[in-house]
Parts: structure tokens; sequence; C-alpha cells
């Protein structure tokens, strides 16, 4: 099974004639509010590649919609907290050619209690695999307690940050980055991907493909070639077909392969967690 410890985010969108400068007032031309969050999204994306996948994390009374939704796409919902503090908000501004400006308000996904994720913890069993990102509280703890009870810890880095990744490196089990977050990391601790400590490391390259970097070497993964219109949410899709894969008992190379199939799908659709493919939509690709 995966355990993901991972943000729970309501995503407002709205559209502007521009962003707007300090100072200025602006109407927006639409709203829409959409379930998101990087944790979310790899918890529906893992759930969706047939994996057996609980959430761990917390949102405020506000945001128990969330909690149905995570439901309705196949995540075990137990380990949420429901908080008297307010769910994660994104507010995002997009222009009319796409630019965007985004405010997080992190709101639940800090204060995610330290007893839901020790009540998680007494569930796992050994090999199962523990997800953390930068988006929530309780990363190391929750590195530490995995590592001891033999889970693996699987790491995607985003959004960056040179002192949490330290502090998670030694350890983890497979790391995950864009190739943003991997020259961040390389100019952060001096190491490439290639010569971290971690089992397995990957990096994502967008319409470049990817690297798998372990024992073995380096093996390169193309993209597939698509018509991208909306590239949010690959990486955490890539990312959650790629462990839900190795949760399954597939070898690296067919995880990848179908991650890589996921993601494409993903850039060729607008929106986030809520059209993220099925194992079944993935497997029926053949571009
Ligand atoms: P992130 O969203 O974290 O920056 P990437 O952009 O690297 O992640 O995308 C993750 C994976 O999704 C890539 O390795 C690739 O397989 C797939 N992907 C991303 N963008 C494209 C694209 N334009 N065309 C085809 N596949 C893509």
């Amino acid at each position: 099974a995966i355990w993901n410890l991972g943000s729970i985010n309501a995503d407002f969108v709205y559209r502007v004639p521009h962003i707007p400068a300090p100072g200025e007032t602006l109407s927006s031309t639409g709203r829409q509010m959409f379930l998101g969050g990087k944790g979310t999204n790899m918890s529906v994306a893992a759930a969706r590649a047939a994996a057996r996948v609980n959430h761990i994390g917390a949102v405020g009374q506000d945001g128990r919609w969330a909690i149905q939704r995570l439901l309705e796409y196949g995540v075990d919902t137990r380990n949420i907290a429901v908080l008297d503090t307010e769910t994660a908000q994104a507010i995002i501004m997009v222009d009319p050619a796409g630019e965007n400006a985004i405010v997080l308000h992190p709101g639940a996904n800090a204060e995610i209690p330290q007893v839901t994720l020790q009540a998680a913890m007494a569930e796992a069993e050994t090999g199962d695999w523990l997800i953390i990102q930068n988006e929530t509280n309780l990363q190391r703890t929750a590195a530490e307690m995995g590592k001891e009870l033999g889970l693996q810890i699987a790491y995607a880095a985003a959004p960056f940050d040179a002192d949490r990744v330290q502090a998670v490196l030694p350890s983890l089990d497979f790391l995950i980055l864009n190739a943003v977050e991997a020259a961040q990391l390389e100019e952060a601790i001096g190491t490439a991907p290639a010569d971290l400590p971690v089992r397995d490391v990957i990096v994502t390259r967008g319409a470049d493909g990817a690297d798998w970097y372990s024992a073995a070497g380096k093996q390169h993964f193309p993209a597939i070639k698509v018509d991208a219109v909306d590239t949010t949410g690959a990486g955490d899709t890539f990312t959650g077909y790629v462990l839900a894969g190795l949760d399954r008992g597939l070898p690296m190379e067919q995880a990848i392969g179908q991650a890589t199939k996921a993601g494409a799908l993903m850039v060729m659709r607008h929106g986030t967690a809520d059209v993220i493919p099925d194992l079944s939509e993935v497997q029926d690709f053949h571009p």
C-alpha cells in the first residue's frame, strides 16, 4: 500500500485581463474552484493507477467536500484530520496569455497533527511506500518514523527547499525532481542526481522525458510527442503512477513507461486532479 503525507488545497482560478499591478483593483472575468495540491494530485494519480492509497493530511471544516472527492477517486481518507483552521487555498490568477500569479495559503496543510501521522503509521506494513513532498509539515518526522518501520520512503522535492531536502535525504529510497529542482539541488548541495545517496532518483524533463539514476547507471525515457495544452499536474501524475506501479510490483522500467503515458495524457487536457487518467486509459493509449 501507499501512504501519502500530502497537501489538500482548494484551488480558486480567477480569469483576469492582466495580472494586477501593486495598488490596482481588477474585476475577474470568471472563477472556478478545483480540488488541488501536489499531495492530492499524487494520491489521486496513484489510486487511478490501481494502487491502494491512504492519504495522510488535514483540512478545515470548510474542506469536507475535498475529503468526499478523494473518497470518490478511491483514496482512503480515514487519516485526514478535520481541524478548526481553514483548508489550504491557492488563489490563481490567469491572464489571457496563460501567464499566472499564485498566492498559496497553507492553512491546515501546515498543521497536520502528529497523532494523525502516528495513527496512520500504526497501520502501515513493512515494504509499504510513504510519500512526502514540501507542502505539509511533519515531513522529516514522517520520513524517520517510516524508515524505522521498514517502509520505503519516496520524496518529491517540490516546491524546492534546500534545507528540507537535506533533512530527509538520509531516509530516502526514492527521490523525484523536475529539471529545475534538480539544478537547484545541485547548486545547493553540490551533488548531481547521479551521485546522491538514494537508491532510485528520477529527474523529469517535461517534453524531454525523464532520466532514472540507480546503481545500474542512468537510463533515459523519452516523452511521448503530443500537443500540450496545460502542463499543470503532469509531474504529480507521473510521480503517482511510478510509485503505484512499483507498489503493484512492476519493474521500474514498466512503472516509468506507464507514468510517461499518464504524463502525456495529462498535458493534453486542462485541469489537474479531476482529469488524471485511470490505468485502463493509460494502457489503451497507443500514440
Ligand atoms: P513537473 O510538472 O513536475 O515540472 P515535468 O514537466 O517534468 O514535471 O513532467 C513530468 C513528465 O510528464 C515528463 O517526464 C513527461 O513524461 C511528461 N510530460 C510533461 N510535459 C510533457 C509534454 N509537453 N509532452 C509529453 N509529455 C510530457
